[in-house]
Order: C-alpha cells, then sequence, then structure tokens
C-alpha cells in the first residue's frame, strides 16, 4: 500500500524524490545543488526540477554562500521554516490544547479549549474551530497550511485514522481523521499521543541523534513511545506501547483498563491522589488532596507521608522502565509529560529503582533524560505528525509491524 502523497497528486516516484530532496536540504542545509545530488543519488537534472518548485512552493530558498573561493559564489538552498505551516491538536479528557507552529515545529501561537462534551460531534467541533481561530489569528494565508496532526491517547489505527479505543472517551473505530479532515479540509493526521511527542523529539528533538529510544510520558497516565532501529514500532495492530498497564502487582488497585494492579495505577495522578486519600485516612497527611500539585506542595513543604508517596511511585515506575532497558537496550529514555513537575521527589526513586534492576551488562548503556516539560509540547508532537509526511519519504512511513507491505 502506498500513501497518497502529501502535496497535490504527483507520481509516487516524484514525491519520493521531492521529500528525499526536502529532507536533504533542511538536515543540511544550506547546501547546493550538487551535493543535494550527490547526497540523494538524483540526476542535477532531477534536483533542479524538484529545487525549482520546491522554491515556487516558497518552502526552500536560494541564498549566496558567504565566501567564495574565486568566480561565482555559489548558490546555496536552505529550508524556508515559514514557507508554511501546521497546526498541532492533542485531546485531553478535558481539554482540546492546540498549536500552530512553523515547518520547523516551533510554536507560533497556542490556544487551549475546554470540550463542551465526550461525543465525537462536539470534540470535532471543538478540534475545528480551534484551527480556524489560530489560523485566523495568526494571518496565515489560504494554501500555506499544509496540513492538521492530532494526538489522542488510546490506540490508534493511524494508517486508517481510526481512533480504535479511547478509554477516556469511550469512543470505538471512531473515523477521527475523515470526521475532522471534512472541516478544514487540508489532510489530517492522528496518532497515539505518546507517538507524536516522539516523533517530534525523533525529528527536532533529543533523537535526531539515536536510532534506539524511549519515550516514556507520565501524567494522567503512563506512555510509551518505542523508536527501533530509526523507526516507530507500534506491534501488530498499533497497539504497542500500553507500558502503563503492564502488571506491577495483580492484587493492587482496580487501573481504567479493567485490570488490577498496573502500573499507571500506582504512577498516574489518579493513582498518586488515591495513595494520599489512604495516606490521609491513617492520619498521616491533614487532609485528602485534590490533584498531584497539592501533593507536591506537601512534600515540598517537609511532609514524610506526601514525600514517601512519590518514592513509591518512583520505585514502580524504575522498576518498569529497567524492565524496558532490559528488553530494548535502548541508547536513550526520555521521560516527558506533566508528572516532569514533581522532579526529584519521583524521579529521584525512579533513577535508584532502575540502578537497582537493569541487568549489569546493559546499565551503563543507556542514558535516562527527563525532559523539561511546556504545555504546548503535546500539540507540537502532534504538529510534527504532519511535518514527518512533509519530510520523510513515503516509504518509511510504514509502521514497523505492519502487515501491509510498501
Ligand atoms: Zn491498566
Amino acid at each position: 500500500m502506498t500513501r497518497k502523497p502529501l502535496l497535490g497528486n504527483r507520481h509516487f516516484s516524484r514525491a519520493l524524490n521531492r521529500s528525499a530532496v526536502l529532507n536533504t536540504i533542511k538536515t543540511h542545509g544550506p547546501i547546493g545543488r550538487a551535493e543535494v545530488a550527490r547526497r540523494t543519488g538524483l540526476s542535477a537534472a532531477t534536483v533542479t526540477g524538484i529545487t525549482a518548485e520546491l522554491i515556487a512552493d516558497d518552502l526552500v530558498f536560494e541564498k549566496a554562500a558567504g565566501d567564495s573561493r574565486g568566480g561565482r559564489p555559489p548558490i546555496l538552498l536552505a529550508l524556508n521554516p515559514r514557507g508554511g505551516f501546521v497546526v498541532g491538536l492533542k485531546l485531553t479528557e478535558t481539554e482540546a490544547i492546540a498549536a500552530l507552529t512553523d515547518l520547523q515545529a516551533t510554536v507560533i501561537a497556542k490556544r487551549t479549549d475546554r470540550l463542551a462534551g465526550r461525543s465525537p460531534e462536539r470534540a470535532v467541533n471543538t478540534l475545528a474551530n480551534a484551527v480556524a481561530e489560530l489560523v485566523g489569528e495568526a494571518r496565515i494565508r489560504k494554501g500555506k497550511l499544509i496540513g492538521v496532526g492530532v494526538g489522542v491517547a488510546g490506540i490508534v489505527d493511524s494508517e486508517h485514522g481510526l481512533v480504535r479505543q479511547s478509554p477516556y472517551f469511550g469512543w470505538q473505530n471512531l473515523p477521527l481523521r475523515d470526521l475532522l479532515q471534512s472541516r478544514v479540509r487540508v489532510p489530517v493526521f492522528i496518532d497515539n499521543d505518546v507517538n507524536t511527542l516522539t516523533l517530534a523529539e525523533k525529528w527536532f528533538g533529543a533523537g535526531q541523534s539515536v536510532d534506539n529510544f524511549l519515550t516514556v510520558t507520565v501524567g494522567r497516565g503512563v506512555g510509551l513511545g518505542i523508536v527501533v532501529n530509526g523507526q516507530f514500532y507500534r506491534g501488530a495492530t498499533g497497539g504497542a506501547g500500553e507500558f502503563g498497564h503492564t502488571v506491577m502487582d495483580p492484587n493492587g488497585p482496580v487501573c481504567d483498563c479493567g485490570k488490577h494492579g498496573c502500573l499507571e495505577s500506582f504512577v498516574g495522578d489518579p493513582g498518586l491522589v488515591r495513595m494520599a486519600a489512604e495516606a490521609a485516612a491513617r492520619g498521616e497527611l491533614p487532609g485528602p488532596v485534590a490533584d498531584v500539585q497539592s501533593l507536591l506542595a506537601l512534600a515540598q513543604a517537609g511532609s514524610p507521608a506526601a514525600q514517601a508517596i512519590f518514592a513509591r511511585a518512583g520505585e514502580m515506575l524504575g522498576r518498569g522502565v529497567a524492565n524496558l532497558i532490559n528488553i530494548f537496550n535502548p541508547q536513550l529514555v526520555l521521560i516527558s509529560g506533566e508528572g516532569v513537575r514533581s522532579g526529584d521527589w519521583l524521579f529521584g526513586p525512579m533513577r535508584e529503582a532502575i540502578a537497582r534492576h537493569v541487568m549489569p551488562g546493559l546499565a551503563g548503556d543507556a542514558e535516562i533524560r527527563t525532559d523539561s516539560w511546556g504545555d504546548d509540547a503535546w500539540a507540537r508532537g502532534a504538529a510534527s505528525l504532519v511535518l514527518r509526511g512533509l519530510f520523510e519519504s513515503p516509504v518509511h512511513q510504514e509502521p514497523v509491524g505492519s502487515s501491509e507491505t510498501a
């Protein structure tokens, strides 16, 4: 199966060459045409034809090289970051977070809208309005919006644009991509939210220089994005990475998924709040807390019980991450998501647990990095979904483990 090229209806091989040229200019620019031809293996005539098209589309511009060794200064090609724009959307349980970015995934404008309800119609309505508002406010010309990316928690079939299962909304096999596309009238891409965040790291962040890395997100739930040999791993049907539902204690508390003792039920926000309520019932905390921020404030104020709750969660998370390192032998594990705000109360014990449980031979290989966190990171990740379509050759967009062949 070939994917429809993102821009226009050009022949597939033409789309391949165009992606290759554009990606070479993005990665190695400013760069001369001859060097582009050398790196892509395309003929000089093909490169000249494609770059003329990219310049006409405003995606690439020409600049004269500063230093010339006599004669005509060579003309170099560079990516025009403002040659096109994309909107990234992240659906949370209660909100739509939206960001307008340029071609380098730099956020230009953002907004957050509360969802009026959990029905697909209301959610699509909120998403479509957010796109229209952002494009209008930033005065983006019609035709400059290349596409819209959406990240949503749960099991997502990005190939067919379906939300196969959303634990928060109760949606099953919802054709979210087509519903939104009929409203915004530009190509829409959807994926699991953790995958979109991982994609942003792969294309624009810490994952650019490593071929094997994992993104672990901590917040409302616990998620995992997997990059193996430079490619996403999604599993046979797109459900890979449900790290939050690996079992830590079969006799543990009931999880959102209906099973007992999942990692998420100890580390996710509701799990921390539940443990605080239990500590309050034992008289160890003055009372139950409304949210993780309040629990964090108690820990910072010196409450041993609040600190112990984060330590227990961190220990559980560390055991889980140690198991991941034993399975994947990654170069890098990025810890991201809203839970990063808990800082060393959570991640100190996590690092200790990782050190305790990773197989000795593998311990030194994986760098554990805690990301700084901004509210727009999710939306920026969703925007990267569109940008990948622009820069990555269509044959490389097939997910690892897909039953379809290119
Ligand atoms: Zn679960």
